[in-house]
């Protein structure tokens, strides 16, 4: 079973995916036919999956997207997970150029000051890695869950994703967050030391601040934007303006 067979193969790992636990739907991912990559962003949900994987030595290619704008608990937590699971977990950078670029268009932190700007910021530090990152895979495994947001909330198991060309899985979309804690508990699971003060979804430092109690669990992700639907863009392909070039500065 390949990606390429398209809609159908997606509707019919769905299906398969459904009935199996955590082990299985990585087991069988790994092994079907085609490169296999997991992005960690090195959150609760993605270290659950990033120990099952590293438990079961799949063959998945874990990787994460470095922007540079990390808080300094995410980077170190790549560290201390690599050696808890004896893998590599591979850093895909923005170029500089872009980084140089935008910063002549935008400034810096260009990105408080309107959702083109901010968009393009995640462009050129996610996106633009992340296609990298997944040149030549078959199938993306991500950490998405249902409950995370409402924009989430229909999430499935396997979908196509055809403007990447690729079938996209979310083997934690069925998982609410009490199971996501219980998994992290049973198995000693390395995790943020920042979800503990008050970060549920963490990306980059100045772009994300602790929620308060009763607060949706990514209020805290680009908090200045009047947006219910806010993304950075990786998971909906629409989302971010065009990659402004070099030459924009
Ligand atoms: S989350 Fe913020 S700093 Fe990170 S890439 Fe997006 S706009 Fe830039």
């Amino acid at each position: 079973m390949t990606a390429a067979t398209g809609n159908g193969t997606a509707e019919a790992l769905n299906d398969q995916l459904a009935s199996l636990d955590l082990t299985g739907r990585l087991s069988l991912v790994a092994g079907l036919q085609g490169r296999a990559v997991f992005t960690t962003s090195l959150g609760i949900e993605d270290q659950v999956i990033t120990a099952a994987i590293g438990s079961e030595r799949l063959p998945v290619d874990v990787v994460t997207l470095e922007t540079g704008r990390l808080f300094p608990e995410t980077v170190a937590l790549i560290e201390e997970t690599e050696e808890r699971y004896g893998m590599t977990i591979s850093r895909y950078h923005p170029v500089a150029d872009d980084i140089d670029a935008y910063a002549a268009r935008y400034g810096l932190n260009g990105f408080y000051e309107s959702v083109e700007a901010r968009h393009a910021c995640c462009n050129v530090r996610k996106l633009k890695p992340l296609a990298r990152a997944l040149e030549g895979a078959a199938f993306w495994i991500t950490g998405l869950r249902r409950g995370q947001s409402g924009n989430r909330a229909q999430t499935p198991f396997a979908e196509l994703d055809a403007e990447r060309g690729l079938v996209k899985i979310n083997p934690l979309a069925d998982w609410d967050i009490e199971r996501i804690r219980a998994y992290v508990a049973d198995n000693a699971v390395p995790v943020n030391p920042l979800h503990a003060r008050g970060y549920p979804s963490i990306g980059c430092e100045p772009c994300t601040r602790a929620i308060k109690p009763g607060e949706p669990e990514r209020a805290g992700r680009w908090w200045w934007e009047n947006d219910e639907k806010r993304e950075c863009g990786l998971h909906v392909p629409d989302a971010a303006s065009p990659i402004p070039a070099p030459s924009a500065a």
